[in-house]
């Protein structure tokens, strides 16, 4: 058993997908979604790495956000790229990490992802809505460590 399945059920991992596909409707940015136990790095650096090892900086509008998550540090990163740190005020993700943040506390881990990924697609809405020649540039799929 990989340690997501400890985390998550398949069940659930479709749940966040198709949550990942509800938010990308409304929005060209691209969301991703990385679970793993710990790192030995800063998890901001991991979460970079994470970024790059993913080819995220790979869309038009550098429009992507990753969503880390260190499940044993009780860590969790959201990174944006550049093309989208370029137009919003530095604490941009305050209300996503909020709204993950409140539900992690409560163990909800499940609920947590879901959460946040709909509060950063509402968010990237506003400065990137979606165009009628959308590409889903990334894939929806939950990347494992
Ligand atoms: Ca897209
Ligand atoms: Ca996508």
């Amino acid at each position: 058993m990989s340690l997501v399945e400890d985390f998550l059920t398949s069940e659930e991992e479709l749940e966040i997908v198709q949550a990942i596909r509800e938010a990308e409707r409304n929005t060209s940015g691209e969301i991703r979604v990385h679970i793993e136990k710990t790192t030995n790095l800063s998890h901001y650096n991991r979460a970079l790495e994470v970024f790059r090892m993913l080819k995220m900086f790979n869309t038009k509008e550098q429009n992507a956000v990753l969503l880390y998550i260190a499940v044993e540090d009780h860590a969790f990163v959201i990174y944006g790229d550049k093309g989208i740190n370029k137009v919003v005020p530095a604490n941009f993700w305050d209300t996503t990490k909020d709204v993950i943040q409140q539900q992690f506390k409560q163990g909800n881990f499940k609920q947590g992802i879901i959460s946040g990924v709909l509060k950063a697609g509402e968010e990237l809405q506003v400065h990137f809505p979606w165009q009628v020649d959308d590409e889903d540039e990334l894939s929806n799929e939950i990347s494992k460590g």
